[in-house]
């Protein structure tokens, strides 16, 4: 057992053109003078086992840290090919941003929060026509959490239905999959198809997270007045009501509508009984 340690130990250890003899004969650090044997009396004789200096103890606690970087390098990256859906996902970044998208404040807020919201059940949802920037915003939240390691699901409810619908899959596992994800990030609500199955489904994903208060992150086309529409069926009724109730509203639209942004804020709000 000793001399197994002992030769590991002696494998960390580095020779160096310094390294000297003291006055009692043990071997010492030429750079940090610290010994690199020790003498035991071990069953009544003397051995001589090695140690490691200053020198070796930083080296191996340098490839130690190299060792963990690269473990959380590798778990990242796994995150990121399971968790983003599609390729154009993985640009989305807040150092991608170009200065023009205006509410990626709201994203970093919520990136540094992550704790918080996550603790709290807040979402977002994130609002206003097609090619201002919604799912970059979505897309720059998914990328900064998985970077700190934290497994998040970027995808589309077509894609969703897609596998649900695949021969022999199971529904069951392919939810209960998707609800297990801290974060949850659903692009472009209201463009799968509108089946009485479809409508099922995403309810379903929709409320399981919500009974066991998981956020949901979703961006849509559908503004505000789509999704209250009094003469809405009831599938759509309860998967909206349910969203309104689990995402904050963000708005991305042009600067004459701010006062309407704020109208529709306290109405949500409203809506939520807050
Ligand atoms: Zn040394």
């Amino acid at each position: 057992m000793v001399e197994k340690t002992a030769e590991k130990v002696q494998e960390n250890q580095e020779q160096h053109e310094g390294d000297y003899l003291d006055e009692e004969g043990l071997h010492r650090c030429g750079i940090c003078g610290e010994r690199k044997e020790n003498l035991y009396l071990l069953m009544g004789r003397e051995r001589l086992f090695p140690c490691l200096c200053r020198c070796d103890r930083n080296r191996l606690e340098k490839q130690k840290e190299e060792d963990r970087k690269r473990e959380f390098d590798i778990r990242v990256s796994s995150l990121k090919s399971v968790g983003l859906t599609e390729p154009r996902f993985r640009e989305w970044r807040f150092e991608n941003d170009n200065g023009s998208n205006p509410k990626l404040d709201i994203a970093r807020k919520y990136v540094n929060e992550w704790e918080e919201m996550r603790k709290k059940n807040i979402g977002y949802m994130v609002m206003g026509p097609v090619g201002t920037g919604k799912s970059f915003f979505a897309g720059c939240i998914a990328n900064a959490l998985m970077e700190q390691g934290i497994s998040v699901m970027m995808t589309n409810f077509s894609r969703i239905l897609n596998e649900l619908t695949k021969y022999h899959a199971d529904k069951n596992e392919i939810i209960a999959g998707l609800v297990s994800y801290p974060l949850l990030i659903i692009d472009d609500l209201g463009i799968e198809r509108n089946s009485e199955f479809a409508l099922e489904m995403i309810y379903n994903v929709v409320d399981r997270r919500y009974c066991t208060r998981k956020p949901l992150i979703v961006t849509t086309n559908l503004s505000y007045q789509d999704m209250t529409r009094k003469d809405l069926d009831i599938e759509h009724q309860r998967i909206y009501s349910r969203l309104m109730e689990m995402c904050f509203p963000v708005i991305y639209q042009g600067k004459d509508l701010r006062q309407k942004e704020r109208d529709l804020k306290l109405e949500w709000m409203k809506l939520n009984g807050d």
